[in-house]
């Protein structure tokens, strides 16, 4: 009898796969139950393989146990893909495949991927596009309608040009040509709108996919997506690989957004990886922003992207006016000057909105004893607490602590406290005493935790007349709001003064995109930008509002100074509950790449975020002039840290281009 041979990768955090036989022909990317020690687990088919060498006798071999299903989980390109992004992220396989596959089908169950019978018909509502496209719209679709095999676009629209109607146009082509289509989102409950008008632009099933949905609800969508029941799926990271039978186009919305990048565990950018999909089954994608990723106009600078622009806002308007405003002579009350209060008033009497936007949630981001200098921290992060009004507590915004306010100093029983700084509910309180009569409507992490909370305040802001809303980054992405013809940005300075790589890609998309939001009914909408340094260059170029010059100088800034995106850029992180193991395992790292020519190392360092949930954290900076460099170079520290009795003691991994180094 014939026996067959094949790596399976299991799921578990282990970078190596396993070979096991089976008499059986078994397809790639097949779900199978394997013995593992003494445990009985899932595994995927990887490969292949020809009798092993090392094999002398049979049954040094285990055999696999059943075959689970009677399809792949994915077809070739998705396969692919998550071989590609193991090997480009470094990343265990067995983990790479449990990010993609949906939880129920991780386990031993008696879940099973069977075909569904069940079809959606798809149809437009006509009547939902009763109105016609500006030139500029009509261009975009047209040139996006037609692109065929592999061609990644960027679709550059400014705030309020009408991508997504965009996107409806050309998706429907697609759709019409009884493809189907991906569309990546960068949070859920903040694109409502791009996801209300798809469902109403079709008349079939629009699939959800995103990480707060129970697991049963996800398999089923990919379950119908992978079986053509579904033709759209809406979703986030976790959709990039979600397999759609007959896919024909993946939109990325907000291309440049933070989220579409996972910082824990699996450190990969769902951008990224979609456009590898995109090649690997050779199909457009297409990537839309107001503030294209500088990553993104490099590549269209090289001929790989074409670029298709939207210049105009639908309305006509003209984009806002930013004002830089200098906060160095003026009394700050709860962060806001006298100045804002005063242009938020004339505002307010016009029955029109305002948006105040602050960084940061909380009363106060410092809780400090006025006598002896103490500052309340947390015990298992290197952070200080804020202080929480609502809920009376002092919070640790890393590890979600949460501490009773001390009724005296610990360090010298004084029980006079400062608080310094400001957050939403310390601005909340001061624009309430200012503003007695408007409505003050606070939009961060703490106002939206319940379900449907976020859908309650847009409808709440979009019913009121003169209001203000107060809010995080949560207030800069995807929603319109119409009324609001002025909006504040309180602290601007953090992002101009930050040392972080891509910070000035960053504080710029963010102006640019809180802007965005503003004035759609008025041409006399404006941005007052606090600052304590209103003379900064960069700042006085942002202002002019011309995010692609910007842009554009930022690239040629980052080639002469060869920062990524011209240069690669690997964090060797690692963590563990003592210092010394830390510094121990990265220096040796850093030894056995000192004769290296090809890479520049910097380190061994304390992250910026030294310790966290009890761990202290350190950072090895390898940077490579080529992709194909570092990859060498980091399989060949895998290969070393696998041998070393060091690596027991820490938590290691690496983070490829990474995009925040905190
Ligand atoms: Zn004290
Ligand atoms: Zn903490």
């Amino acid at each position: 009898m014939k026996i067959f041979y094949y790596d399976i990768a299991v799921s578990l955090p282990l970078r190596q796969c396993f070979t096991y036989s089976s008499e059986l022909k078994i397809t790639k990317g097949t779900r199978v139950s394997v013995p593992f020690g003494k445990r009985k687990i899932v595994g995927v088919v990887i490969r292949n393989i020809q009798k092993p060498d090392f094999l002398k006798k049979a049954g040094a071999i285990k055999k696999i146990i059943a075959v689970l299903d009677e399809y792949p989980l994915f077809d070739k390109p998705i396969f692919d893909s998550i071989l590609w992004s193991s090997d480009y992220y470094h990343h265990p396989i067995g983990e790479v495949f449990n990010t993609f596959v949906p939880t129920e089908l991780r386990k031993i169950n008696n879940k099973k991927i069977e075909a569904l019978r069940e079809f959606s018909e798809y149809s437009v509502n006509e009547d939902d596009k009763k109105f016609d496209l500006t030139k500029d719209q009509e261009k975009a679709v047209k040139a996006l309608s037609k692109s065929k095999g592999f061609s990644p676009t960027l679709l550059y629209g400014v705030t309020g040009s009408g991508k997504t109607e965009v996107y409806l146009r050309v998706a429907e082509t697609f759709i019409k040509n009884n493809k189907s289509v991906l569309v990546l989102v960068p949070e859920i409950n903040l694109t409502p709108q791009l996801l209300s008008r798809f469902e109403n632009r079709f008349n079939g099933e629009i699939g959800i996919y995103h990480s707060k949905q129970t697991a049963a609800k996800r398999l089923k969508t990919w379950l119908k997506a992978k079986f053509g029941s579904i033709k759209i799926i809406v979703g986030t990271r976790s959709s990039a690989l979600v397999p759609l039978d007959n896919i024909g186009l993946i939109i990325i919305d907000e291309e440049h957004d933070q989220s579409f990048r996972q910082s824990e565990g699996f450190k990969f950018s769902a951008r990224d990886l979609s456009i590898k999909r995109a090649q690997l089954a050779n199909i457009p994608i297409i990537l839309g922003s107001a503030t294209p990723s500088l990553q993104t106009l490099k590549l269209v600078k090289e001929n790989k992207f074409t670029r298709v622009d939207i210049p105009n806002r639908v309305d006509g308007n003209k984009p806002p006016k930013l004002i830089v405003l200098d906060i160095n002579n003026s009394p700050l009350i709860g962060g806001v000057a006298r100045e804002t209060i005063e242009a938020m008033q004339s505002t307010i009497d016009r029955g029109e909105q305002v948006l105040v936007f602050i960084n940061r949630r909380g009363f106060a981001p410092l809780y400090q004893c006025g006598s002896c200098g103490w500052v309340a921290d947390c015990k298992s992060c290197d952070t200080n607490l804020v202080f929480h009004q609502a809920r009376n507590r002092l919070i640790c915004h890393r590890c979600e602590s949460a501490y009773s306010v001390n009724s005296s100093c610990p360090a010298c029983k004084s029980n006079d406290f400062n608080m310094h700084g400001a957050g939403t509910e310390r601005v909340e309180e001061v624009l309430k005493s200012n503003f007695v009569k408007t409505p003050i409507i606070r939009v961060d992490h703490d106002s939206t935790k319940k379900v449907g909370a976020m859908e309650a305040i847009v409808k709440k802001i979009h019913s009121s007349d003169a209001a203000i809303l107060v809010g995080t980054q949560m207030l800069a992405k995807g929603h319109d709001f119409p009324k609001v013809t002025l909006s504040v940005i309180l602290n601007a300075d953090n992002g101009l003064i930050s040392p972080e790589i891509n910070a000035l890609e960053k504080i710029s998309q963010l102006l640019i995109q809180v802007s965005g939001r503003a004035g759609r009914n008025n041409n006399l909408a404006k941005v007052i930008i606090q600052t304590r340094y209103p003379d900064d260059i960069n700042l006085n170029k942002i202002k002019t509002g011309d995010y692609m010059k910007f842009a554009s100088q930022c690239l040629s800034t980052n080639e002469q100074m060869n920062l990524p995106p011209f240069t690669t850029l690997c964090l060797l992180r690692c963590s563990s509950p003592t210092q010394r193991s830390n510094v121990d395992f990265l220096e040796k790292a850093v030894l056995i790449l000192s004769n290296r020519t090809d890479i520049n190392v910097i380190g061994p360092l304390p992250s910026l975020v030294s310790k966290s949930k009890g761990n202290y954290r350190h950072q090895v900076y390898i940077h490579a002039p080529k992709k194909t460099f570092l990859n060498k170079v980091l399989k060949f520290l895998t290969t070393e840290f696998e041998k070393w009795p060091e690596s027991n003691k820490v938590k290691w991994s690496f983070d490829i281009d990474p995009i925040d180094l905190s």
